[in-house]
């Protein structure tokens, strides 16, 4: 998705530009897998202070082969938006349903992933739709499509929603309004933390992750959330290669024991999980 890729960019380089100074974080280390996690009922997210969501969209292979491990090696339960149309998720579904079985959310990322063509209007070669050929009636058509292939491959009735390119409008008219018999939340792509009680559940916001976003802005800006206790949700596509927007896997590794050293403190869960608990407060 090259068109997009512009435009992600210049999100990210604007929140480094917000967040980074010179200040050096030094790393956790993660040296104690049978370390006893404290909850702490007095803090805001299910115990703990603040709350990590890691989210990784377009069913990619890297994320049943890099990312899967990772997070097992960690104990973390992570949200992945596919969409079903896909030829790569389709030829790895079984994989994709183990991966659902161990507690993992499979969230909805539409049939074909439709995003606007203005990006990048002389380029059909990315093979996605454009949706701006959409009506509010068609692109929800496929939500409930896809919603209910994810049904059958994991069970779940409650689900989240990424919008593909963080695209919301259907011509003029913002779709999120017609979302909540599908779904518990949508994912946007707005730059942003959330609050307990300050947020938009079908547009949550949510920090996109390149290769030019350094392991130091990410534990800056997970230190940040902490001191604040807010929600924070990072969006991953390529971890490894798998994806023109990437992150290097060992740098993500290492971002996962970063997390894992402050887990006393952050709540890291599916998305579903944080909004079913976010619902219930
Ligand atoms: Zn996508």
């Amino acid at each position: 998705m090259r068109f997009s890729l512009l435009i992600f960019e210049t999100i990210v380089i604007m929140f480094l530009m917000f967040f980074y100074t010179a200040e050096v974080v030094s790393l956790g280390t993660n040296n104690d897998s049978c370390e006893i996690v404290e909850n702490h009922p007095e803090f805001t997210w299910n115990g703990k202070k603040a709350a990590v969501v890691l989210t990784y969209d377009d069913g990619l292979n890297d994320h049943l082969d890099n990312v899967l491990p990772a997070l097992e090696k960690m104990g973390f339960k992570a949200t992945f938006y596919v969409f079903t149309g896909s030829e790569a998720f389709q030829r790895r579904i079984k994989d994709w349903q183990r991966l659902a079985l161990k507690g993992h959310e499979i969230g909805n990322h539409s049939v074909y992933h439709p995003c606007p063509d203005m990006y990048s209007p002389d380029d059909e070669s990315d093979g996605l739709p454009d949706i701006n050929q959409y009506s509010v009636e068609t692109i929800m058509m496929e939500l409930c499509l896809a919603n209910e292939t994810l049904k059958e491959l994991d069970g779940q009735e409650e689900r989240t929603y990424a919008y593909p390119c963080g695209q919301k409008y259907i011509g003029d008219t913002l779709y999120s309004g017609f979302l909540s018999d599908d779904f518990i939340a949508a994912r946007g792509i707005t730059a942003q933390s959330e609050g307990i009680d300050d947020h938009d559940l079908y547009d949550l916001g949510a920090f996109m992750i390149n290769s030019r976003a350094s392991l130091e802005m990410l534990i800056k800006l997970t230190n940040r959330i902490i001191d604040r206790e807010r929600l924070v949700i990072f969006v991953f596509h390529g971890v490894g290669g798998g994806h023109e927007i990437n992150m290097d896997v060992d740098q993500h590794y290492q971002f996962l024991q970063y997390l894992k050293s402050r887990e006393d403190e952050l709540w890291i869960t599916t998305l579903r999980d944080v909004v079913k608990y976010m619902k219930s407060e």
